[in-house]
């Protein structure tokens, strides 16, 4: 059984850390077919657009796609290519987990969390306009139908991968009305799992629970942008964003990508973390039902992070992308 897999290189640090990513996986001996398509900047100007149509015709075809991060201009016309990917996929679920890793000291042990994010709709409908010269409105999209769906999705999860709580973090008590419906839906959902335990937290106290505390979080369901906040925050718990993936699923297809952005300033500098990305991969073998050429992965990272040579920067070495990618390989051998 082989694999076509999209391979989105991405912007910025993209090509180096996916090639990294690219090696590692193609060293678990998986047979795997990259199908590399070019998104982003590198090909605004080729064709008009950073996210061409033939990109998205082949995830839908090959239904699984590795992505590295893509560059979006900030206050220009142009829609987050990131966003748009996961609207026009119907990407719904966002899966951002964060567990301590062995050999990465951080100020907290024993974190193990996943965060489940709504990746469709809420502020990142795109919905804004100006109200004259002096103001700015952004709307806020909230429905029954998506919220119920990721509600479910993840309780889904947590009975899938034997967990015990799910915490929905929501703003209720001011947007009674958006948040509250994301609220009831969950509790609605949570109804249905009454094997799993079921908690909720405004945003601001989730926050500062997660910093206190977050060995106590198992599955936390949030909207987009608390998800998208949230996420970050819990990736620096377990190390930074040099260590956190993350997959976008939906029905018809998933995409693996970091949780971290492109890095501009170290692009083609062979400096950055390649993790990130990896362990976006290992989430990708796992969704294939390639459990043991993950495991090997996760052996060998986890032989690298302990041996404390061929470290990035950010976990205190010197290596750079492609010699922390050699150092994986290495030990998978
Ligand atoms: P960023 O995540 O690219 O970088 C922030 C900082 O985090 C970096 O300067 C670096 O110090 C550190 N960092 C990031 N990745 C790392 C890695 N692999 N190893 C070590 N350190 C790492 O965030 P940003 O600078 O706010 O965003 C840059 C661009 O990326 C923006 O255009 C943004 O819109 C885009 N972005 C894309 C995605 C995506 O493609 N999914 C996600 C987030 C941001």
């Amino acid at each position: 059984m082989s694999y076509t897999i999209t391979l989105i290189p991405g912007d910025g640090v993209g090509p180096q850390i996916s090639e990294a990513a690219r090696r590692v996986i193609d060293a678990t001996g998986v047979p795997v077919r990259w199908e590399t398509v070019e998104a982003g900047e590198a090909v605004m100007r080729e064709y008009g657009t950073p996210l061409p149509q033939h990109v998205l015709e082949s995830i839908k075809r090959n239904r699984v796609a590795l992505k590295g991060p893509l560059t979006t201009p900030v206050g220009t016309g142009f829609k987050s290519v990131n966003v748009a990917l996961r609207q026009e996929l119907d990407l719904y679920a966002s899966v951002r987990p964060a567990r301590n890793l062995p050999g990465i000291e951080t100020r907290y042990s024993g974190v193990d969390l996943i965060v489940v994010r709504e990746n469709t709709e809420d502020l990142y409908a795109g919905i804004e306009h100006r109200a004259g010269p002096d103001a700015a409105e952004s709307i806020k999209i909230i429905t029954r139908g998506a919220s119920l769906r990721i509600a479910r999705f993840a309780f889904e999860l947590a009975r899938k991968q034997g967990r015990r709580k799910v915490t929905v973090v929501h703003k209720a008590n001011i947007m009674k009305l958006s948040d509250g419906l994301f609220l009831d839906c969950a509790r609605q959902v949570a109804g249905e799992y009454p094997d799993i335990e079921f908690e909720e937290y405004i945003v601001d106290a989730m926050c500062m629970k997660l910093v206190q505390t977050p060995e106590n979080y198992d599955v936390l369901l949030l909207p987009n942008l608390y998800g998208d906040i949230v996420s970050d925050l819990a990736a620096g718990l377990v190390g930074g964003l040099g260590v956190a993936p993350g997959a976008n699923i939906g029905d018809g297809a998933a995409v693996f990508e970091p949780v971290h952005g492109s890095a501009p300033r170290h692009a083609g500098k062979n400096r950055v973390n390649p993790l990130a990305i990896l362990l976006s991969g290992v989430m990708m073998l796992r969704h294939l039902g390639e459990m043991e050429a993950a495991d090997r992965i996760m052996n060998a990272v986890i032989r690298v992070l302990e041996g404390k040579k061929s470290l990035t920067y950010d976990l205190g070495g010197t290596a750079g992308t492609s010699e922390m990618a050699d150092a994986i390989i290495a030990e998978m051998k």
